[in-house]
């Protein structure tokens, strides 16, 4: 019977971490990575802008940090992670320094620090502008270095095995005792059982239409969490980046950095009007859901199905700042000093997800949950730039740490359980799926992207219930990759249409065309500083 004392589903920045370190603690405990594709394909694999962290004493400070947090989350953090969370950023930078990566410096050696929307201050540290890249590579290398560590690719985590309280044992919770996987490449169903287990499974971008997420952002660890019975809130909270490059029907979109704007590059109309500053003091540099929303607004009112970011001005810094988004614009035919690039915004972050606690635990006994598919309180109605990666470095952090303290004691459960058979999808079987999987994005994408109304949430809500009976159906007796994403997007995005149909007030990321405009921060405050 396949066994680990401890169980990491994800191998993006916060699984690695979370695996590395518990590796190094423990030299004689198993542990095992599980992911569902390469082992780099993840978000963080695409990260570009960087990791917000003060390095700067004399010219930033916490409080700057704190406060810009909790403006960009409109009233919804909770201050108490905010502060753990910018606190302990600087050490927990200087790891992945320690581990390898090589952040931009100036020539006297000091971190070279960006600008991001929402940011008063430069805190961004980042490896050109392919700092996701370079942190996943060193974080590879180094798990690999670790004999404890099993890294286990393309296998997808299917479902949580769990226990339910037993009568006689009725205080304690459900609790977790490893998973059920189905290897890709042979489709067969095996159970791995576990002492602990981490869900670093990443986004769910993957539920709309246009987005910046990879292919395996299908919200899976939410989606299997919650059918475990545990809590998930926030879900209401999709960023949506404001430039992506317009997409031109490719999946995932190419993401055209914020560190481009905070460079100077400025957001035009098909008139060639730079707009930003009719919508937000800020300009192209105020908080991501006011510009994703003010670009909507723009192609609302145009019928125009993208906006321009003019980079002219700045062209002749782009090879060598943001060589990654240049050479993409150059492979494009667009010659940056006479063109604007094409963007539109893309679904690109879930604010929401598992909740936990500071110590990363979910409601289930013995499952964690850390990086994007946690809901940790940090970025409350909409994340600050770059907060993200710092996010799944610190909650990583806070998962090693209290399995370090409790791992002795977790017993290890192992069940026979029955082992799910799995069976192929027929020809036409698959082509429902795939066929199912492309108009759900769609309908999210019109009716529960960045404007949404009542009408369009309920409607959506029955075609989800619906399509949610059929994919049941289908489902019975039969394991496949294919069928198993579905599931999971359908199950995130009911959370999301559930969870915004229950917020009555607009705020941070959420609007609703229904509700008055409302925002705990007056803009007097985001532009104080
Ligand atoms: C284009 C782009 C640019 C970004 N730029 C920045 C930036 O500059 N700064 C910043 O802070 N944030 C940025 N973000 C956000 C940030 O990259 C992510 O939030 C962060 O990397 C998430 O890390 P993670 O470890 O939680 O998840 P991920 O990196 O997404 O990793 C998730 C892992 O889980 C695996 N997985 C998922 N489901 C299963 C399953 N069922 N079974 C097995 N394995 C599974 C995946 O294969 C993957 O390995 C960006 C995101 C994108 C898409």
């Amino acid at each position: 019977m396949p066994v680990a004392d401890v169980l990491v589903v994800g191998s993006g920045i916060a699984g690695l971490l979370a695996a590395i370190k518990i590796g190094e603690h423990f030299p004689s405990r198993k542990i095992c990575v599980i992911t569902k594709n390469e082992a780099a394909e993840s978000n963080t694999q695409y990260a570009q802008g960087g990791i917000s962290v003060v390095t700067d004493f004399l010219n930033d400070s916490f409080d700057s940090h704190i406060k810009d947090t909790l403006i960009a989350g409109d009233g919804l953090c909770d201050e108490e992670v905010v502060r753990f969370v910018v606190a302990q950023a600087y050490d927990r930078l200087e790891e992945l320094i320690a581990y390898g990566v090589k952040f931009d410096r100036d020539s006297e050696g000091r971190l070279s620090l960006a600008k991001e929307g929402g940011h008063h201050r430069n805190r961004i540290v980042h490896c050109k502008d392919a700092t996701g890249a370079s942190v996943s590579s060193v974080l590879l290398q180094k798990l690999a270095t670790l004999p404890n560590v099993t890294l286990l690719t393309n296998q997808i985590v299917i479902d949580l095995i769990t226990r339910q309280p037993t009568a006689w044992h009725s205080r304690a919770g459900t609790s977790c005792h490893g998973v059920t996987l189905l290897d890709c490449a042979s489709s067969k169903v095996s159970n791995i059982f576990s002492r602990t287990t981490i869900l670093a499974t990443g986004g769910l971008g993957q539920v709309y239409e246009t987005t910046t997420n990879p292919l395996v952002a299908t919200g899976d660890g939410i989606a299997m969490a919650w059918r475990a019975g545990a809590e998930v809130s926030n879900m209401e909270f999709i960023q949506f980046h404001p430039t992506a490059l317009t997409s031109f029907g490719s999946n995932p979109c190419f993401l055209i950095s914020e560190a481009v704007r905070g460079h100077g590059a400025h957001l035009i109309n098909q008139l060639g009007e730079r707009f930003m500053f009719k919508y937000h003091p800020d300009g192209e540099l105020a908080c991501r859901d006011v510009v994703a929303r003010a670009i909507a607004m723009e192609m609302n009112v145009s019928g125009d199905s993208e906006v321009y970011l003019d980079c002219a001005h700045i062209a002749h810094h782009l090879p060598d700042k943001f060589p990654t988004i240049y050479q993409k614009c150059v492979s494009l035919g667009l010659d940056l000093y006479l063109e604007p690039i094409p963007v539109a915004p893309a679904a690109h972050y879930v604010c929401g997800g598992v909740d936990v606690d500071m110590e990363g635990r979910t409601t289930i006994e013995n499952l964690y949950a850390c990086g994007e598919c946690a809901n940790t309180g940090l970025h409350g109605a909409n994340r600050l730039a770059s907060n993200s990666l710092l996010e799944a470095m610190v909650f990583a952090h806070s998962c090693y740490q209290d399995i370090a303290r409790r791992l002795d004691n977790i017993p290890l459960r192992i069940e026979s359980l029955e082992v799910k058979t799995s069976q192929p999808l027929q020809a036409a079987e698959r082509t429902l799926v795939l066929q199912t999987r492309a108009s759900l994005r769609k309908l999210m994408t019109e009716q529960v992207g960045i404007i949404r109304s009542e009408k369009g949430l309920q409607l959506t809500k029955t075609c989800l219930a619906e399509l949610s009976k059929l994919i049941s159906k289908l489902a019975t007796g039969i394991v496949d990759f294919d069928l198993q994403e579905l599931r999971n997007i359908i199950d995130v995005a009911q959370l999301i249409v559930d969870q915004s149909l229950k917020r009555q007030q607009n705020c941070g990321a959420y609007f609703n065309i229904d509700h008055e405009v409302h925002s705990h921060f007056p803009l007097e405050r985001v532009v104080q500083d």
